[in-house]
């Protein structure tokens, strides 16, 4: 669990050396004496786990807790409140603001790791399947859900900086007809291959590829122009009939196919979310795409 990051924040030193001490080996530890402290060191280092004194000179546990749960930033952190305030209501007043744990001082040093280890332990859970919910299963690439999420923060970035974004929406061709022939089985694997052909034909940090559903996927491309994004397209329209997956029967080719449609924009700085006809847009020259005859790409601009 050494990945982890614990703040402690207590303003008695000896409380301080003493945890840490107890906490070393599970973990890095950031230390605060006062709430002051503390949000600078959350807000430059986002631990994963704060214990929180309740009684601080300035700005109490209580006062703490409250911020940081009204911060979209730092809701999700977990806080266990170690205090030597014992009466119950104290440790129902800390549960009921949301801390996800309560240790009385003074404190069991057993106690106190078994309890920061659970803590530990359920943050790398929740992050495992939270990995797991933006994974496509079939075929391992992100999931659509995973690239509403990064199309709403590329499109955001791009309008802050004002630079192009690019999104194509990729089809495979005539592919009801490869399954009916084929079977289902042999067409999933086509969907493996495809998404392994697609990853494989990115090469910026910052592309992204995703499974938007049934046969069809998407590729984010920030900060490319239009011609750029269009000769990536046609490469990979290219690199996926070079593949000779065959589909004796498609009209269009002795091998299986994709279609691709494609949009460019400069976020308008106006407009908040126009997400939807961005999407719509290059939805429309896939369409086109396909009328014009398949295994090409299409690329334009929003009518
Ligand atoms: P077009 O060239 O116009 O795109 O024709 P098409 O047959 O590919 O399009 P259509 O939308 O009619 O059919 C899509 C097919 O994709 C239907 C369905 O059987 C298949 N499909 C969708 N999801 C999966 C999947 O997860 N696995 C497999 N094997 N097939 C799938
Ligand atoms: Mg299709
Ligand atoms: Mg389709």
């Amino acid at each position: 669990m050494s990945e982890f990051t614990v703040l402690i924040v207590d303003d008695e030193t000896l409380n301080r050396t003493l945890l840490t001490e107890l906490l070393r080996g599970e973990s890095r530890i950031l230390l605060a004496k006062n709430a002051k402290q503390a949000f600078s060191l959350i807000q430059r280092r986002k631990p994963d786990l704060i214990l929180l004194d309740i009684l601080m000179p300035d700005m109490d546990g209580y006062e703490v807790i409250r911020i940081l749960k009204e911060d979209s930033q730092t809701r999700e952190i977990p806080v266990i409140f170690i205090t030597s305030l014992d009466d119950p209501r104290d440790e129902e007043k800390g549960l009921a603001l949301g801390a996800a744990d309560y240790i009385s001082k003074p404190f069991r040093p057993a106690i106190v790791q078994a309890r920061v280890r659970n803590q530990l332990k359920l943050i790398h859970q929740r992050r495992l399947l939270e990995e797991l919910a933006r994974i496509d299963g079939l075929t391992e690439i992100p999931n659509r859900r995973h690239f509403t999420q990064v199309l709403t923060k590329e499109w955001r970035r791009c309008q802050r900086q004002q630079s192009p974004l690019s999104l194509a929406v990729v089809d495979v061709d005539h592919f009801k007809a490869y399954n009916d022939h084929y079977g289902h089985a042999e067409g999933d694997q086509v969907l493996r291959t495809i998404a392994q052909t697609l990853q494989k034909s990115l090469h910026r940090a910052s592309d992204f590829v995703a499974r938007y559903g049934g046969e069809e996927f998407v590729l984010l491309l920030p900060e490319m122009e239009a011609p750029a994004a269009t000769q990536l397209a046609q490469s990979i329209c290219q690199a996926v009939e070079a593949l000779r997956i065959p589909h004796s029967r498609s009209p269009v080719s002795p091998w299986v196919t994709i279609s691709i449609g494609g949009t460019t924009e400069i976020p308008p700085a106006v407009h908040q979310e126009p997400l939807r006809d961005f999407f719509d847009t290059a939805d429309a020259y896939l369409y086109e795409a396909k009328r014009r005859g398949r295994n090409q790409v299409c690329w334009g601009k929003a009518h």
